[in-house]
């Protein structure tokens, strides 16, 4: 008898807990779809949902709702980042760590990597490429067991034999071996399916191939191209078969040509982007993510004694600066822009940095804000949950201190993080 009244009183307890809701109060709230900023506004949060947006500051119905008070602060829908390596932070180290990590080590690594990916407003990453671990690292952030924003992954990026993604490049001859498929690595169509095939298997939710040589592989070449357009096509015709969506890194014009005519979504960089070029991504509805961030920091760290392997120096030094002029260049020319930063490549966290160059580069504020949230929403199918603070929409919402318009810079500094209606930072 005594153990059944407290199981009712659990459940009770529980039945409360559960309908509980919290009642944000927004001094300013961007819209992100009409691409203003309302005042005064109150965003009604119940379980991970947002189930209502008031005007002005309404009080909740029952005393035992929450009331969160940000009426000096902007709020803003939680940020999505289209390119992040989420397992991995490169240092000098990097080189060795390819041989002396286990993925377990990696798997500890990542969880302070998300962790301060979320609690910098991105409460959603597409990550671009790692081990394998990354695959692992959605799983448990999506069960509860570990903080970090929400990830699509790639799984491990699909490269050509001693391309920029090929895992073996400069080692030792006995250790290069002779990845294939399973490793990531095609050398015709026939592998470029089997490739993608795995990938699904494996349970990633896109597919990254490295279309041009890149700046921290231990290769010679950041710029040419890497696969037929025939390999492209293969890739990228049955990742459609499987629901998932294919991101080309690409530096050089002749391999991003390829990539968008073989059917590529979104080509990561850009930076040796022709205008030419510029045309074929509208014509063929591809998006530009920029990684600004990147180019400005492989360039700093290239001039640090020591930091690169002596033959990638030469490359940070020639990619690195260009990055911003192609992407001023290709905004203005009607270019889609989806933000991306490629943070893993630079300290996790200080992805907020974009923005800043975005907006130096001739993007509009809001427009920045725009391709972090309802364009990245659309490139991951999740329009109708994700990039808005609307009715229906999961709660992922944040808030900096200052009017993004008056100081871009204050995206850096995010002081609110609220994911699926939790609130992980306040
Ligand atoms: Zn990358």
């Amino acid at each position: 008898m005594k153990n059944r009244f407290f199981l009712t009183l659990t459940l009770f307890i529980s039945a409360i807990a559960f309908s509980q809701s919290s009642y944000i109060f927004c001094g300013k709230l961007i819209d992100t779809e009409k691409g203003k900023i309302k005042e005064e506004q109150t965003i009604v949060v119940k379980g991970n949902k947002i189930v209502d947006v008031l005007k002005g500051y309404v009080n909740p119905e029952n005393s035992d709702d929450e009331i969160i008070d940000l009426k000096d602060k902007v709020v803003i829908p939680g940020l999505i980042d289209m390119h992040v390596h989420i397992e991995s932070e490169h240092s000098p180290k990097t080189r060795l760590e390819k041989y002396i990590l286990n993925d377990a080590d990696r798997a500890y690594n990542s969880v302070s990597f998300a962790k301060t990916t979320l609690l910098n407003g991105f409460t959603t990453v597409r990550d671009l490429g790692g081990t394998g671990v990354n695959i692992s690292l959605a799983k448990a952030i999506k069960g509860g067991k570990i903080v970090g924003p929400r990830v699509f992954t790639a799984g491990k990026s699909l490269a050509t034999t001693g391309g920029h993604a090929d895992p073996t490049n400069g080692s030792r001859r006995e250790l290069i071996g002779n990845p294939g498929p399973k490793e990531g690595v095609v050398n015709s169509v026939e592998d470029a399916r089997k490739a993608v095939r795995q990938r699904y298997k494996n349970g990633a939710d896109c597919i990254k191939i490295t279309a041009t040589g890149g700046v921290l592989s231990v290769a010679k070449s950041g710029d040419n191209p890497q696969f037929t357009i025939e390999e492209i096509k293969a890739i990228c015709e049955t990742a459609k078969d499987y629901g998932m969506h294919v991101a080309a890194h690409a530096h050089g014009d002749e391999g991003m040509q390829r990539a968008i005519i073989g059917g590529v979504k979104t080509i990561e960089h850009g930076t040796y982007m022709s205008d030419e070029t510029m045309e074929l991504m509208k014509k063929y509805d591809a998006y530009l993510v920029p990684t600004i961030t990147a180019g400005k920091e492989v360039e700093e760290k290239a001039k640090v004694k020591g930091f690169y392997p002596e033959i990638v120096v030469p490359k940070a030094l020639a990619v690195g600066p260009q990055i911003q002029g192609t992407f001023s260049k290709a905004y203005k020319k009607g270019v889609k822009i989806a933000f991306g930063t490629d943070a893993g490549v630079f300290e996790h966290g200080k992805n907020g940095k974009e923005f800043g160059y975005m907006v130096e580069a001739g993007m509009p504020v809001m427009e920045a804000i725009q391709s972090a949230t309802i364009t990245n929403a659309k490139l991951l199918n999740m329009e109708k949950e994700l990039g808005q603070v609307k009715k229906g929409f999961l709660a992922d919402i944040i808030a900096v201190d200052e009017d993004p318009r008056q100081n871009i810079h204050t995206m850096e500094n995010v002081v609110f993080v609220m994911k699926n209606g939790e609130v992980y930072k306040k």
